[in-house]
């Protein structure tokens, strides 16, 4: 895992809807880069035919950017997604997630790897691990693009993570604040309004 530093936004980064500033945690490129070596590590651990189970809202971008990578990597995954309820306007997890949109797939039999935007309290990770335990896949592993270790409440870890996340809110590349910037090509705090 990688040490965080902090990059102070720079000219283009700085303005974003609301006119609230962000500070930069993960550009662009680095998140790029990082993905390019997560796909090498996936492709060194997985079968070539494996089922990616991508965590809606917040961890499309991650994923479309992911399975580019992976076929670059030699692999030909199948891609279904599973949304599960999410903290909606608020910034605080609370209890358990319920299912909102279903995977399509039958996964039992199947090697699968959940792909998601960031590893929080757990609970949205270990509820779709147990998912596709009881649904029979035969190996369920993790890919989450941040790590927030210290905010874990649940006994769970993802087998491969792009970034160690500081105890921030974070915003961009597909994460939301009250379903906003999720579309910012990077990561980063935001600003006071
Ligand atoms: P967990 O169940 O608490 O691990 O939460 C995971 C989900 O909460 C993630 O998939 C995100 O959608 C959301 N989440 C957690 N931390 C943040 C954050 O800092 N910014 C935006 N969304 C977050
Ligand atoms: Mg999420």
């Amino acid at each position: 895992m990688e040490t965080v530093t902090m990059e102070v936004a720079g000219a283009g980064a700085g303005t974003v809807a609301g006119g609230r500033s962000i500070r930069v945690l993960f550009s662009e490129e680095r998140i790029a880069a990082r993905i390019a070596e997560l796909a090498a590590d996936i492709v060194a651990a997985m079968a070539r035919e494996l089922v990616i189970i991508s965590v809606l809202k917040g961890g499309f971008i991650f994923t479309a950017d992911l399975i580019r990578a992976l076929h670059r990597a030699g692999l030909e995954p199948e891609i279904d997604f599973l949304k599960l309820s999410s903290y909606g306007e608020a910034t605080e997890s609370s209890g358990a997630p319920e299912i909102l949109f279903d995977l399509s797939a039958n996964v039992a039999g199947r090697e699968v790897l959940i792909v998601d935007d960031i590893l929080d309290t757990g609970r949205t990770l270990l509820f779709a691990r147990n998912l596709l335990g009881e649904r029979e896949a035969t190996t369920v592993r993790a890919c989450c693009l941040l790590d927030k270790a210290e905010r874990r409440m649940v006994d769970v870890e993802a087998e491969f993570v792009g970034f160690a996340c500081p105890n921030e809110f974070v915003v961009g590349y597909g994460l939301d604040f009250a379903h906003r910037y999720r579309e910012l090509p990077y990561i980063g705090v935001l600003g006071e309004p």
